[in-house]
């Protein structure tokens, strides 16, 4: 099935986000802890140096750590009030990164929260961001505008032991999983800034003649 998506002039809400983290929350890669396959390879792979404190908005240092951005509107999902009573952010380091810095779309502007997770592998699971519910599958959309979800194949520090075992046979991804996350991209998609991420992400991967495998 080839399906095109246009972006809508759509900002996504936090109930929209929280209904993506609902139907995600419903479903996983495969049928056991893949974490004990690699140690959790991309829960724990992290470079932070020791002389650096990074829980400040506008961290200058912050481009030193591994860590995920998240989406734009994803931090409505978080409290992110240091002094506030609810928990929800005890166990990550935050800040925001100036979008211009970095190389986001054009159509990026201004904050991008930027989080780490400070006790990794362990976290608050049904508040883990977006990257890390569709891994090891990525939202790909190509020249001619269809939209798939792939697997994984950008450089990344560590190797996930899913996409090679998906690549030889030996593993096979949750039909369930597959279709949430993509239903969910589908409709992160509707907002232009995501949508030219995804299209930047996905230029990249072309230029730089990644294996491409469609699994959806
Ligand atoms: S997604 Fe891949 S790298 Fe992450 S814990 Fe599972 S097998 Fe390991
Ligand atoms: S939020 Fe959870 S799943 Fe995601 S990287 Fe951090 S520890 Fe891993």
């Amino acid at each position: 099935m080839c399906v095109i998506i246009s972006p809508m002039n759509t900002i996504i809400s936090k109930r929209t986000y929280q209904a993506i983290y609902r139907l995600l929350d419903m479903v996983s890669p495969v049928d056991f802890d893949c974490g004990t396959l690699c140690g959790a390879a991309c829960c724990v792979c992290a470079y932070e140096p020791d002389d650096v404190d990074f829980h400040a908005e506008g961290d200058e240092n912050a481009d030193n750590y591994m860590g995920l951005y998240l989406l734009p509107g994803e931090d409505q999902i978080f409290d992110m009030d240091p002094s506030s009573k609810d928990t929800d952010c005890d166990w990550i380091d935050w800040g925001y990164l100036q979008a211009e810095d970095y190389e986001f779309p054009e159509s990026w502007t201004g904050k991008v929260c930027f989080i780490q997770c400070r006790t990794a592998p362990v976290c608050r699971r049904k508040k883990r961001p977006i990257q890390c519910r569709t891994f090891p599958l990525a939202p790909h959309i190509d020249e001619n505008g269809i939209f798939n979800m792939i697997l994984h194949c950008d450089e990344l520090p560590y190797e996930c032991p899913l996409v090679t075992g998906y690549k030889d046979g030996s593993i096979a991804l949750e039909e369930r999983f597959i279709q949430a996350t993509y239903t969910a991209w589908k409709h992160l998609l509707m907002d232009p800034r995501i949508y030219d991420l995804v299209e930047m992400d996905s230029e990249l991967r072309v230029e730089n003649g990644f294996d491409i495998i469609i699994i959806k």
